[in-house]
């Protein structure tokens, strides 16, 4: 069994800052992610992008905020149990929680905030009967790791800001790309579908618009991909096609544990962010109240919140008094956690 003070469901950005501000308190995080890595959607969907909106940073990639969120929570050793979704909570008669992953590892806490951000998204997916044959075998629903697709001739299907910021990101970076669209209007912003036909002009980029693929072949890894519109069927030798038609929020097991959730988002108060159910949290873009933003700002804020009840919660009769981290540093934890790990 891990023991911890506060399991934190979600280790995107307001997870792991979660960690920070519960650490400056002397209270221990253990956090459990669906994904492999750390960062939420900034590692998962868009690593490489510029955020503007972090105070202090007038421009930061996403995937360099999760860097410095890792950097700035390390002091306080947090736990990470990775890859494995938070399937099922049971509270004890202590009023203690155990969490229980898909892989069976189980945790116990006093404390549990759920910053489970959309989710665990899926991708929408084509309809193409072998789909699911060459998906991370030439077919990948996410650009993760760019690097390793820059110059390499590709398919992107999709008429939204995503399709058509990773066809130009991939065009200026030498790949020839088809960009396929079943209609002609996109949905992207006006200046990236302007700068896509500035790219289809210089031979960069092929447009198929009312264009749809239907077709993939390869022996072991996609090796053609077969476009239709009405009148014409075109063929594409390509290693590499990215249907990017979104990801969609599902809640998940989260959705049974007894929360009140409005429209896919858990209510909470915004005294302290916490639920329906007394010592459990959401923080983040998981939970909804009157005027909520679903920026990384306001998350940060929300656990800033929270963890000031959780403490009240872990240690009823101790006061703890703010103090300034200019005043008091930050002092971390100098051993690990103890923990053993129960599978069941
Ligand atoms: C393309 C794009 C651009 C954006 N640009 C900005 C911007 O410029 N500024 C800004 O402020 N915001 C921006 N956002 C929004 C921002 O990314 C979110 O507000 C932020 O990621 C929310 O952080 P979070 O920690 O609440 O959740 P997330 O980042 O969604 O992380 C939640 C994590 O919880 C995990 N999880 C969910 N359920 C479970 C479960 N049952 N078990 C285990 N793990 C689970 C998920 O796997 C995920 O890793 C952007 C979003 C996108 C998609």
């Amino acid at each position: 069994m891990i023991k911890t003070d506060i399991i934190i469901i979600g280790a995107g950005p307001v997870g792991l800052f979660a960690v920070f501000e519960a650490g400056l308190m002397k209270l221990r995080c253990h956090l459990i992610d669906a994904i492999p890595q750390p960062g939420g959607q900034l590692a998962e969907i868009y690593p490489k992008k510029p955020i503007y909106d972090i105070p202090g940073y007038p421009t930061i990639l996403a995937g360099e905020l999760v860097d410095n969120l890792m950097e700035q929570a390390a002091p306080f050793k947090p736990g990470f149990t990775l890859g494995e979704r938070a399937d099922s909570i049971e509270k004890q008669e202590d009023g203690t929680f155990i969490v229980t992953t898909s892989k069976g590892t189980q945790h116990h806490a006093p404390v549990v905030m759920i910053a489970g951000g959309l989710g665990s998204f899926e991708p929408r997916k084509p309809l193409i009967d072998n789909l699911s044959d060459y998906e991370e075998k030439g077919v990948h629903y996410i650009v993760k790791d760019p690097d390793q697709f820059e110059g390499k001739d590709m398919v992107i299907s999709g008429g939204g800001d995503s399709a058509l910021d990773w066809a130009i990101y991939f065009a200026e970076k030498g790949s020839f790309v088809h960009l396929v669209h079943r209609s002609d209007r996109f949905r992207a912003h006006k200046d990236s579908v302007s700068r896509a036909h500035e790219l289809a002009a210089a031979g960069k980029m092929q447009l198929h618009t009312f264009a749809e693929v239907k077709e993939l072949e390869g022996e072991d890894e996609l090796e053609t991909v077969v476009i239709y519109t009405k009148e014409e069927k075109t063929t594409v030798k390509t290693a590499l096609w990215f249907p990017l038609f979104g990801l969609s929020p599902k809640l998940g097991p989260i959705a049974d544990w007894g929360l009140e959730i409005d429209k896919n988002a858990i209510v909470v108060d915004t005294f302290d962010y916490q639920t329906n159910r007394p010592g459990i949290f959401a923080i983040g873009d998981v939970n909804t109240y009157p005027g909520k933003l679903k920026l990384i700002l306001c998350g940060f804020h929300e656990a800033t919140l929270a963890v000031q009840t959780a403490y009240k919660i872990i240690y009823p009769d101790k006061k703890f008094t703010l103090k300034y981290t200019t005043v008091q540093g930050v002092q971390g934890f100098e051993e690990e956690q103890p923990k053993e790990t129960v599978k069941s």
